[in-house]
């Protein structure tokens, strides 16, 4: 009798986690809480009927970078922007970033041979930068003694500085540091420069895709595979104990049966109580989680109305202002106070994928995605700031909203259990915690025997990757005796 495999949670890393235990021959089950399949890789038409929104993810450079992903055959259409992202300025100008490394340079002006000296040696050997920058550490250090140290190197300094060496006020140095942001963390912090490396690196590179259909195309392709070799997945069981797995089939780590849990180390220190050593649940249950985001979707007629051309052409826009306003907005975020100018997301994913919009009245309405940096466990609403924000560099926005549907940081954490307080990355990026994703050494295993930790909580943190899925997989598989 085969070995069972039971993964709780059903989003990226959990079905990145099926695949791999499915593909080394465990029968597996996926217990999803929610009603619905993805966890932060879905979308629906809640806004206006037909018109698809993504939910969570939208933008999937580490989708197309995922040494785990592109092992697998998944039916999914990527479709790309012209442009994946563009950072409005003052005065209707923007820092654009392009495809490749050259056009991007070109458009920066003066400091485009900095840009070329920050990313050149990167943009050489992508595959190797992702594998580098997506698998746990040590191992693939050892494996990229000399990339290992150019990307180290660069990714190191906190971002404010690499912004320093860009110029303080140019459009490039706000460019990087909305790059960066991406971190959800104070920017003047070490390692946060390696987010923004590892954002423009993929745009550079893959470039920024959107999954033709929505992000939930992707979630049921992978769903798909699963169950090609077998696997079931049931939605709306909520694990709150181990023992809860007993009604579902899971005998016992005795009886050669594996859990990858893809929840937070906080929930997986509930789910195992009394069960893990008492110093690793004291390190789960003290992991931190980050800044939060604050959901807005519009419906907008005819589009956004961008001041600037390339604007109107990109995927996403970075809405932050200079890269000193961005680092001050972000210190703020972070140190619980929302700031009056927070840093905003925009995706305009439409123009990659026109089969998101619909037409109303003769008249197109198209899905505008957005989302604002604020502090963890926010209570207020910044839906106007947001919108006022978009329409400082596209004005006459107002007139042409048809709909807006918000999502504050309680409402993400209910929808997923995972957003601790709206924090989307899986835990606080600080130094320690992009080091020690929950713990250095051997982060999937959680001191039970048999169960292992594969969420974004793990690394290499956040993102629709599934490398750290793959990679709890992996370990569970090992223990097993099967790899
Ligand atoms: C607003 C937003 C925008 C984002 N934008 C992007 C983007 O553009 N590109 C990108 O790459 N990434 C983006 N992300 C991040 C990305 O979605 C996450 O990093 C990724 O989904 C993490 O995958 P995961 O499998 O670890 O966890 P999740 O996707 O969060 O899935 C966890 C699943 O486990 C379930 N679960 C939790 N606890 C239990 C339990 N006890 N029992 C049963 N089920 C349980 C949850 O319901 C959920 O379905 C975004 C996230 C958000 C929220």
């Amino acid at each position: 009798m085969s070995a069972r495999a039971f993964v709780v949670g059903s989003g990226p890393n959990g079905l990145a986690a099926a695949i791999e235990l499915a593909r080394a021959g465990f029968r597996v089950t996926v217990l999803e809480g929610a009603a619905e399949i993805g966890g932060g890789c879905r979308s629906s038409a809640r806004l206006v009927p037909g018109m698809i929104h993504d939910d969570c993810a939208a933008v999937h450079p580490l989708f197309a970078a995922s040494p785990f992903f592109r092992t697998l055959e998944l039916d999914v259409k990527l479709a790309h922007p012209e442009i994946p992202l563009v950072h409005p300025l003052a005065g209707g100008d923007a820092a654009v970033l392009h495809r490749d490394l050259e056009t991007t340079v070109t458009g920066l002006g003066r400091e485009g041979r900095r840009w070329r000296r920050l990313f050149a040696p990167l943009v050489r050997y992508p595959d190797r930068i992702a594998d580098l920058a997506l698998t746990p550490l040590p191992g693939s250090i050892a494996r990229h003694t000399v990339l290992g140290p150019r990307f180290g190197a660069r990714g190191l300094p906190p971002a404010t500085a690499v912004s320093g060496f860009l110029g303080g006020d140019t459009p490039a140095a706000a460019l990087f540091a909305g790059l960066s942001a991406h971190a959800f963390s104070r920017l003047d912090r070490p390692l946060t420069s390696a987010v923004g490396l590892m954002m423009g690196l993929t745009a550079q590179t893959w470039g920024w895709p959107v999954v033709v259909g929505g992000s939930g195309q992707l979630t049921a392709a992978l769903a798909d595979y699963v169950r090609e070799f077998d696997g079931t997945i049931r939605t709306g069981v909520l694990i709150r104990r181990l023992s809860d797995l007993v009604g579902v089939g899971y005998r016992g780590a005795s009886a050669g049966d594996v859990v990858v849990l893809t929840t937070t180390p906080g929930h997986a220190a509930k789910i195992l109580m009394g069960n893990q050593p008492a110093r690793r649940r004291r390190r789960y249950r003290r992991f931190r989680h980050g800044a939060a985001a604050f959901r807005v979707d519009l419906a907008v007629r005819g589009g956004v109305p961008w001041r600037n051309p390339d604007a109107r052409r990109a995927g996403t826009l970075h809405l932050g202002g200079t890269a000193r306003e961005i680092a001050a907005a972000e210190r703020m975020t972070t140190s619980g106070r929302v700031a009056e100018n927070p840093f905003i997301l925009v995706g305009q994913q439409y123009l990659a994928d026109p089969s998101r919009s619909v037409k109303r009245d003769g008249e197109w309405l198209h899905p505008v995605w957005t989302y604002a940096h604020v502090p963890a466990g926010y209570r207020g609403d910044v839906t106007e700031r947001v919108i006022s924000r978009i329409e400082a560099y596209a004005p006459g926005l107002r007139e042409r909203i048809v709909e807006v549907s918000t999502r504050s940081t309680a409402e993400l954490e209910a929808d997923n259990p995972n957003y601790v307080g709206g924090d989307v990355a899986g835990g606080a990026n600080s130094p320690r915690q992009l080091l020690a994703r929950p713990v250095l050494r051997n982060p999937y295993d959680t001191g039970v025997n048999g169960v292992f930790l594969g969420s974004s909580s793990t690394p290499p943190g956040g993102g629709v990757h599934g490398m750290a899925g793959f990679a709890a997989a992996r370990r569970a598989a090992r223990w097993a005796g099967i790899l």
